[in-house]
């Protein structure tokens, strides 16, 4: 997404969490009788004293296909009975039971969702289910810990907070917009893990499916930085946008961005309503009136070959004036706009989103072929605090659309959702990548004024703009440099310039330090070789390794030194990288006979 800007403190008052007991989450998971070389799934995908987000993902399964069913009555804003999800996952040790990650109630009392389940089988067999709160991963007393500490909500690790808590959080606090970044720190987390225990325990290797029938208002998430996100309340329906975890806050799921199953969208909405989800639209049925819609409804099918990470789910449903068109190279580009957006706005936009083709194609340059089928906008009303690069559907809010973030949110097609962040503490790597879009966008301008890419003087003018975009970055001072892009806590983690800015700078120190061609060559075969997956950072960076010029051991020693610094470093004031580029502000990264001298 795009750097957040952040609303202005709401005269709301903090409720308190929902709260469930521990002694409720021992109870869910104790294991049926007759399972004893089975064992339940790990209800957290986070690595142990994880501080971002450590309440969310399931383990003891992968996520392989999920199939939406929404009932919407868009005038009320609700989900009807009918509504359902159906996940193919497959288990991967012998399962007695397994969670999803769901929040039917949230503190947020105006915006929040209030959404009931009703029903879980798995296989076709009714299953129990229970919520939980979620534990601090890594807990040797597993998931039910009768320890209240165990299930407390912080910023940091360990909690803190009034009663010192010293051990590492279970969960990233809901903030209320406004809130000191503490504000929540010791406090319980909510119980959002939906624990499942199927009738029979499910083998090891087994596919499965499990189906959840709920009904209720979807609403937003409170994030660790005060902001919200999820499905945002517009006039006439809702608009989706849900980074890093508001998802939960409409649909059940295995809600991590590794987890990436394949998706099916069959929404029934109010006649008059359109549905935007992922991938392709494959078919748009007519329903006669009956008792739930009176005035009719309308079934939209979206299909996703390509597996969609959790934050990049969309399913906006409203009075979009929805419009396709195939390129000669056959992807197919969507443009959907809210009808109440004044036309002469929607004019404006339009002009923008007629851009989206040729985007793409000066993106492909530096990242490879586009990986997806098709590619597409959607522009909504609600002042969702951030735009966001869902998955080939990028969402503007606030019924604009402007062309820098634009090329933004169009790179994390590749950065992000094709290939996608290992957890959320990778945040940086795709917003860095996207952020570097902008600088690419400045850098063909000037080349265009200069001259064009292939005159000398345009590449010229290119290669300047992002140096630059870089030495202006270089040259920032204060407290800039002070968050480690890797290690950021939740209430900065979208607002501070170690997720944007200093990232950016690193990979185009790193593109200057492999030259142009190597680092476009690491760039593309990233995506061939994480395609529809993921990467850790040890991976991202043993790729750009590999297309070093200088292979020797001083200068691979040199790299590895230099991505300490720019994503592992949190500086002291007065202090920031060493290592930069050639060309670059700052120490090179060569010496003067092109290797790598200790201390260059
Ligand atoms: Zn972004």
């Amino acid at each position: 997404m795009a750097q957040r800007w952040l609303l202005p403190t709401a005269v709301a008052s903090l409720s308190l969490l929902a709260l469930a007991t521990p002694a409720a989450a021992a109870r869910a998971s104790a294991p049926a009788a007759g399972r004893a070389h089975c064992s339940a799934g790990a209800r957290t995908l986070s690595p142990p004293g994880s501080h971002l987000y450590p309440e969310t993902g399931n383990g003891g399964y992968t996520s392989v296909h999920t199939a939406v069913h929404l009932v919407y009555d868009a005038t009320a804003d609700m989900f009807l009975p009918g509504s359902h999800v159906v996940l193919t996952d497959r288990a991967t040790q012998c399962l007695s039971s397994f969670s999803l990650d769901f929040e039917r109630h949230s503190a947020n009392t105006e915006a929040g969702p209030d959404m009931t389940v009703h029903a879980v089988t798995v296989n076709g067999r009714p299953a129990h289910f229970a919520f939980a709160q979620p534990t601090y991963p890594g807990d040797p007393h597993g998931p039910g810990d009768p320890n209240p500490a165990a299930h407390e909500a912080s910023q940091n690790d360990p909690v803190g907070g009034p009663k010192h808590n010293p051990l590492p959080p279970a969960c990233s606090p809901e903030l209320r917009s406004g809130a000191r970044p503490d504000a929540l720190n010791g406090t319980q987390c909510p119980a959002d893990k939906l624990v499942i225990t199927p009738a029979a325990a499910i083998d090891e290797g087994a596919a499965f499916t499990v189906s959840v029938s709920w009904t209720g208002r979807p609403g937003v998430h409170n994030d660790g930085d005060g902001s919200t996100e999820g499905w945002f309340r517009s006039s006439d329906g809702g608009f989706v946008t849900t980074e890093p975890v508001g998802t939960e806050d409409w649909m059940p799921l295995n809600d991590y961005p590794a987890a990436k199953p394949t998706y099916d969208f069959y929404d029934t909405v109010t006649a008059g309503r359109t549905a935007i989800c992922n991938g392709v639209l494959v078919s748009v049925r007519h329903n006669r009136p009956d008792a739930e819609f009176p005035g009719g409804s309308t079934t939209w099918h979206w299909h996703s070959r390509a597996p969609v990470a959790s934050y990049l789910v969309e399913d906006s449903i409203g009075k979009y004036d929805l419009t396709e068109r195939t390129a000669d190279n056959g992807i197919r580009y969507y443009e959907a706009q809210d009808a109440s957006i004044p036309a002469a706005q929607q004019q404006k936009n339009l002009a923008i989103m007629k851009q989206q083709e040729a985007i793409t194609a000066y993106e492909s340059q530096f990242s490879g072929a586009f990986p997806f089928t098709s590619d597409g906008v959607v522009i909504g009303t609600p002042p969702a605090s951030f735009e966001e690069e869902m998955q080939t559907m990028i969402t503007f809010a606030g019924g604009t659309i402007g062309l820098s973030v634009f090329y933004h949110e169009n790179f994390h097609q590749w950065w992000g959702d094709n290939v996608t962040e290992a957890g959320y503490a990778m945040t940086f790597y795709k917003e860095g990548m996207a952020t570097m879009a902008q600088d690419l966008l400045a850098a063909r301008q000037a080349e265009d004024k200069a001259g064009g890419p292939s005159s000398r003087t345009g590449q010229a003018a290119f290669q300047a703009t992002l140096v630059r975009a870089f030495d202006q970055t270089w040259a920032k001072r204060g407290a800039f440099w002070s968050v480690a892009p890797s290690n950021p806590a939740p209430y900065e983690l979208f607002g501070n310039a170690g997720t944007y800015a200093r990232p950016a700078a690193a990979y185009l120190a790193l593109r200057q330090i492999l030259g142009p061609t190597d680092f476009t060559q690491a760039m593309e075969h990233i995506q061939r070789h994480y395609r529809g997956g993921h990467i850790t950072e040890p991976e991202l960076e043993a790729a750009f390794h590999q297309w070093m010029p200088n292979r020797s051991g001083a200068c691979q020693a040199q790299l590895t030194d230099f991505f300490h610094q720019w994503f592992d470093t949190a500086y002291s004031a007065g202090h920031r990288p060493t290592i930069t580029g050639p060309g670059l502000s700052g120490p090179g990264f060569y010496n003067q006979t092109g290797g790598c001298s200790p201390g260059v």
